[in-house]
């Protein structure tokens, strides 16, 4: 192979996805290659993602970010799951928590074993095995120890943080890393003639700025992918109605609780995400099913604290970008692609994009077996967060007309032998590649109602009296180790507090 390697990018857009790119392109690609970000601070950021999921702590510890810092300067919390309130019923509340439950034995899965015994009333509720579930339940956190003997070391976190502060932490790491930062409006895209490819993009001030690779971070418009390339999008709005949202901060009142909740109405679900200054809130809906003056009363009818700002409207359609990779553009983010925030993965999806973008990096021969394996994968990994994100809406258990219809809907093939699978034996497969677990799975399926009829044989081979001195040490060592963590807001005071802001100001 003789071709040149890559010696210019150019990232549009400076919203999560683009300053994320920026980087970890700062940090991880060779010297020598010039990366410039353009972006328009009049045309705003949605900037609203501020819950996240486990592997973010990957993507920052590959940038080498200090945890303390970086929880300080963001406002940021610590999650160690989402409780899912009236899901299936007014009332009902179940915890979709990060880590496993208990341990497995002889190769038999920790839940086969309490579904077992639970069965003959011998074990306690799932969530009493789980010690991100028991911290919750009380407010707790500690930071792991790195001894995995510990049981402490069974706390698995992710963050809640204020995204619009996480950007602008990016941004100082990328520009001190010698990101060179374009402020100006891209009003024209110019092809090369003999391949298509992008040349460069013009400026609303007449300057033009060309590259070799070009990162498309502009948002759900994809200015480059779809835009100028055409490339198509996938819509999914019939699995996955909501496709507007309102988004409103509020003071802090209460318990800074170490989870995230997602609280069913009657045509969406609304959000409640607490960081160090403020809550985040916000009502996802199907327009289909309610106006959005009803809905903005709904949200602020059921508000736990006073409202910093008016309601932000927000629209999308849920699918993903058909190639998220077309010619020498590679959609990172919103234009790649949007799958609601029901469970917290639009960021991560962000991140794994990175990383493939960085596996397959590309020369200026721009070879077809990396840019198809890319789409390849991003496909994929889409669809299978997809489908966790159905299964929430197809197995609820209320009964308002959005509601119903996604009950009766038709899911994925993919959706529906998972389920059938589980609802028989309680069993489940992560696929290769995907980014939820099957305690993940476990935690939703159980948690929507999805009780199995019975459970994997094998479990029936171990001794009930042994496993039930198990699963009683685990539930009390779990209940002692949560115990004995600090608040969640004194541990956040203690090791990260974050400087008090203007909250009206920030909001
Ligand atoms: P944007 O934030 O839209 O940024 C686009 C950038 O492109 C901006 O900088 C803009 O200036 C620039 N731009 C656009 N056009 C031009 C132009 N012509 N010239 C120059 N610059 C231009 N994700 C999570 O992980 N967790 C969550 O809890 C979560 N909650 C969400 C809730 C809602 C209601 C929504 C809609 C999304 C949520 N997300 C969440 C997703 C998350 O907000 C996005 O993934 C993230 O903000 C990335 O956005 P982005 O950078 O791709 O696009």
């Amino acid at each position: 192979m003789t071709s040149a390697p890559i010696r210019s990018i150019c990232i549009v857009g400076g919203g999560t996805a683009g300053w994320m790119t920026a980087a970890a392109l700062a940090r991880m690609v060779r010297t020598g290659v010039a990366i410039t970000l353009v972006e328009l601070e009049q045309i705003g950021t949605v900037g609203v993602g501020e819950a996240t999921i486990p592997p973010i702590l990957t993507f920052n510890a590959m940038l080498g970010i200090d945890e303390a810092e970086f929880l300080s300067r963001t406002q940021g919390s610590m999650k160690l799951g989402i409780e899912f309130v009236d899901w299936n019923a007014p009332g009902h509340r179940y915890l979709h928590p990060f880590g496993d439950y208990g341990f497995d034995i002889d190769g038999v899965k920790f839940h086969q074993i309490w579904h077992r015994l639970r069965a003959a009333g011998q074990a306690g509720a799932l969530d009493d095995y789980s010690l991100c579930a028991a911290a919750c339940a009380r407010n707790r956190y500690a930071a792991p120890p790195r001894d995995p003997a510990s049981p402490l070391s069974r706390l698995v976190h992710a963050y809640h943080f204020d995204a619009a502060l996480y950007a602008a932490f990016l941004r100082d790491y990328a520009e001190q890393r010698g990101v060179a930062r374009r402020e100006g409006k891209i009003v024209d895209v110019a092809l090369r003639g003999s391949d298509g490819h992008v040349e460069r993009v013009l400026l609303e001030d007449g300057s033009r700025l060309a590259a070799d690779l070009f990162i498309d971070c502009s948002g759900f418009r994809g200015l480059l992918i779809e835009d100028a390339l055409h490339t198509g999008y996938e819509d999914w709005t019939h699995w996955l109605p909501c496709d507007r949202a309102l988004a409103v901060p509020t003071a802090n009142i209460g318990p800074l609780t170490p989870y995230t909740r997602a609280t069913a109405r009657a045509a969406g679900w609304q959000w409640r995400i607490p960081l160090q200054h403020r809550t985040g809130n916000g009502y996802v809906y199907s327009s289909a099913h309610i106006s959005d003056d009803e809905a903005a009363a709904t949200l602020l009818a059921n508000l736990e604290g006073e409202p910093l700002a008016d309601p932000r409207p927000l629209r999308f359609t849920t699918g993903r970008r058909k190639r998220a990779w077309n010619r020498n553009v590679v959609a990172i983010g919103l234009s790649s692609g949007f799958l609601e925030p029901l469970e917290s993965t639009s960021i991560h999806l962000i991140q794994a994009g990175i990383a493939r973008l960085l596996a397959l990096f590309p020369d200026s021969g721009w070879g077809d077996p990396e840019r198809d394996a890319y789409n390849q994968l991003t496909r994929s990994q889409y669809e299978r967060v997809r489908d966790f994100v159905v299964l929430h809406y197809k197995t609820n258990g209320r009964d308002e007309p959005l509601w119903r219809q996604v009950r009766e809907m038709d899911v994925p093939d993919s959706l529906s032998q998972r389920i059938a699978l589980f609802a028989n034996r309680g069993r489940i497969f992560r696929h290769e590649d995907e980014l939820f677990a099957e305690a993940s799975w476990v935690a939703v399926l159980l948690g929507q109602g999805v009780m199995p009829r019975g459970w994997d044989p094998l479990a029936d081979a171990l001794d009930p009296a042994q496993l039930s001195v198990m699963l009683d040490r685990i539930r009390t060592t779990f209940a002692r180790a949560a115990d004995a963590m600090p608040l969640h807001s004194d541990w956040l005071a203690h090791h990260c507090p974050a400087p008090p802001l203007d909250l009206r100001k920030a909001s």
